[in-house]
């Protein structure tokens, strides 16, 4: 078994043992209702045909439809495709939407394929799993390396073979096909309302342009929270991308590392990016370039892995400075990890909470679809901030009230969730 589904199946014991659930429990959600395993065959550019393999984990639709991204990665497997599917039941049910959990990946490399490669690839995985997806089945979204473009043709794939426009079939769609501009941001933008509330409830002393933040992962996630984070007055000190990032202890204009990246295709690290500096001040540049395992360990107060799993395991847990860390990727920090850093007092917000504004806005885009109107940017946000900002009060709450972790207490009340709904349901026994 892989570490990470390990790890999330350790915490749903734990919060199962502490809620005192009966083991039936644990039985139905520690393996997942449903695994697709698919074989799509496409003709590549040279003539010569090439059979990529994909998966659908449907986990537990026991609140709702299936929901979760698919993920296009060469690494992806079934094992890490089945704890995110795991991951996303907790998560749907932390942040109080009508959804249960799954997820889908694709074994490939969309970088070495050409736009029709990729455009017949994500056609034939939908073609493959057509039966089992739809509205009020299972809804998948965009995730590692999908974009709202990949989605539009998959929703037209789905249609077609459907016989009629199905917008509410997936999420993360462009706006001009059913989406929501709001999208886009909404992950970066509910981390960020998650982490004010988590300041504000911990008296966190230090003012804004005092409070220093590294971040790890410059992509959907990490470059819109570098963005908001720096547009809120906070102190952005170290990016990072998959070659590696920069640190600037005065603070990075993080609009001009956006900009180079887009321009560039990854954050160049042979430039400064200074935040306050004129630009003829170049010789007092205080940039430099770091390691993405440095950038972990530096001397800042809020560190946001916004890339990959595991990350911060034993190995570095006990040279981690920062007193917060906001988990914006999904399972960055190990289990062992969090152990050493519970000793050390730093304060986790776990991604089933930090990075929920996605599927939040990807539920609020999927009302509009079935109701058939649409919300401006503005009102989606606002109402993703409302139920992030409640239940992280809850969780918050409970950790105080039972002196344990964010995390644990996140499951306490995802796993109590699924937990009433599958009793109601009549899947487990009332008592
Ligand atoms: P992305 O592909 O847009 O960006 C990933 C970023 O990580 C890129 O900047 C890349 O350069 C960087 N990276 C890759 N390998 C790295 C390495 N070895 N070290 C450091 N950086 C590396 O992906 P994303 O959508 O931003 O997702 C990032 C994480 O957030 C994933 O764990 C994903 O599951 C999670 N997440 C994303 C969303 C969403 O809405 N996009 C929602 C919830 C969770």
């Amino acid at each position: 078994m892989n570490s990470f589904l390990e790890d999330t199946l350790a915490s749903l014991n734990k919060a199962a043992d502490h809620l005192h659930l009966k083991k039936d429990v644990l039985e139905v959600l520690s393996k997942p209702n449903k695994i697709i395993q698919v074989s799509i065959p496409i003709r590549l550019d040279s003539g010569e045909m090439k059979v990529f393999e994909g998966w659908r984990v449907q986990h537990n639709d026991a609140r709702g439809p299936y929901k979760g991204g698919i993920r296009l990665n060469p690494v992806v497997s079934l094992e890490e495709v089945s704890a995110l599917a795991t991951l996303m039941t907790l998560k749907t049910a932390v942040a109080n939407i009508p959804y249960g959990g799954a997820k889908g990946g694709i074994a490939c490399d969309p970088k070495k394929l050409s736009s029709r490669e990729l455009e017949q690839l994500v056609r034939g995985y939908v073609h493959a799993l057509h039966k089992v997806i739809g509205p009020l089945t299972d809804i998948p979204a965009p995730d590692v390396n999908v974009s709202s473009e990949i989605i539009a043709w998959m929703v037209d794939e789905y249609s077609k073979l459907e016989g009629a426009t199905t917008l509410g079939a997936f999420t993360g769609k462009p706006p001009e096909l059913g989406g929501n501009s709001a999208r886009e941001i909404a992950t970066a933008h509910g981390g960020y309302i998650v982490l004010e509330e988590v300041l504000k409830q911990t008296n966190w002393q230090k003012s804004k342009n005092e409070t220093t933040i590294a971040i790890q992962g410059f992509g959907n996630v990490g470059g819109h929270m570098a963005r908001i984070l720096n547009n809120a007055g906070y102190k952005v000190v170290a990016i990072s991308g998959h070659q590696g990032g920069i640190f600037d202890p005065n603070g990075i204009n993080t609009d001009e590392a956006l900009q180079a990246k887009h321009e560039a295709g990854s954050l160049p690290l042979n430039r400064c990016y200074p935040k306050s500096l004129p630009q003829y001040s170049h010789n007092l540049l205080s940039c430099e370039t770091i390691t993405n395992e440095k950038l972990l360990e530096l001397e800042v107060d809020i560190l946001i892995p916004s890339a990959l799993e595991g990350v911060i395991s034993k190995e570095n847990a006990s040279q981690i400075k920062a007193k917060y860390i906001v988990e914006m990727a999904n399972g960055p920090v190990t289990r062992e990890a969090q152990a050493i850093l519970d000793q050390k007092q730093v304060i986790i917000i776990p991604d089933i909470i930090a990075n929920a504004g996605g599927v939040v806005v990807s539920y609020l885009e999927w009302v509009e679809n079935r109701q058939g109107f649409h919300w401006k940017e503005s009102e989606v946000l606002e109402r993703m901030s409302q139920h992030l900002t409640e239940n992280i009060g809850m969780i918050y709450t409970m950790s105080e009230s039972q002196k344990i972790n964010l995390r644990e207490a996140a499951y306490i009340l995802g796993l109590g969730r699924i937990t009433q709904a599958m009793k109601l349901r009549g899947w487990i026994p009332l008592e």
